[in-house]
């Protein structure tokens, strides 16, 4: 029989956000697969858990999901953990999970902390439906491609970033979005110093830029989705229209809705615009 791989989320920052799942299941398992394992190393000693530890990140995850999934094949249990928070959430490990699950071994999340809720979780903004961003482009062009891809986004918007390009990644944003598009920082989640100040994104920079919102530690931007329906967006318009051929206008910006992620509320409002 083999053994079952498990996801087991970690603090983000307080050590005491470690779920009893979380250290059962690293002090019942036969190796803990980690991120980097002298930081993982400290985080067991502190819980007072021995285990085996493996490295598996970035640069050998290739070479190590053979070994892990060899030793799962061979009725071993396995923890999985990043340097902090989820793993496979900006972090190391999908290629584990894929291999485990085409292999059968039954993968389990053991869930708890991540930067990703824990910010929208406080940020003030809807979150019935939102859009995981991560890292952008450490390059400014890049950067503000993408940035310009997302203008129109409707869902809300989340992304992780680092001290050294928080204040230009926030005037990006301003130039991208408008500085008048309401957004939020989480800054150290759950740490002393932590800061969670909702703004617009120019008064956010500017807070930024004066200090008020230290540049320090790490920071997660959540940003308002777009409220506008370009006029110019045709696409969206022959869409409403084939489908409220069809069905009531209400069923037609509902399945609108949900193919082009735009607010249910707003393709609404549109197709009784192009109604007239
Ligand atoms: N797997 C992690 C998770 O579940 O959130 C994310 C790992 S990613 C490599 C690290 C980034 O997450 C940081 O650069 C920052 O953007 C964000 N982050 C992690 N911990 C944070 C915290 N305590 N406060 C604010 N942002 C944090």
């Amino acid at each position: 029989m083999s053994g079952k791989l498990f996801i087991v989320a970690t603090p983000i920052g307080n050590l005491e956000d470690l779920t009893p799942r979380a250290r059962k299941t690293l002090a019942e398992v036969d190796l803990v697969a980690a991120e980097d394992t002298r930081h993982t190393g400290r985080l067991l000693s502190h819980i007072g858990v021995k285990a085996p530890l493996l490295a598996l990140h970035d640069h050998n995850e290739a070479q190590a999901v053979s070994s892990v999934i060899a030793a799962l094949e061979s009725g071993k249990s396995i923890a999985l953990v990043s340097d902090a928070g989820t793993p496979l959430v900006s972090d190391p490990g999908y290629r584990l999970v894929q291999a485990a699950h085409a292999h059968s071994i039954v993968v389990s999340p053991i869930p708890g902390p991540c930067a990703v809720t824990a910010a929208l979780s406080v940020a003030g903004l809807p979150t019935d439906r939102f859009c995981f961003e991560g890292f952008l482009p450490a390059k400014q062009a890049a950067r503000r491609q993408v940035l310009d891809t997302l203008c129109r986004e409707s869902r809300t918007l989340v992304f992780y970033e680092s001290v050294h390009r928080i204040t230009a990644v926030l005037e990006d944003m301003c130039a991208a979005f408008g500085d008048g598009r309401l957004a939020f920082i989480g800054r150290e989640l759950t740490k002393l110093h932590e800061q969670c100040v909702q703004g617009t994104l120019g008064s956010l920079a500017v807070k930024v830029r004066d200090a008020a919102i230290v540049r320090k530690g790490e920071f997660v931007i959540v940003v308002a989705g777009s409220d506008e329906i370009a006029e110019s967006s045709l696409e969206v318009d022959r869409l409403l229209v084939a489908l409220n051929e069809h069905l009531s206008a209400k069923d037609a910006a509902r399945v609108a809705a949900d193919a082009t992620g735009l607010k249910r509320n707003d393709v609404y409002k549109r197709l009784m615009v192009i109604r007239g």
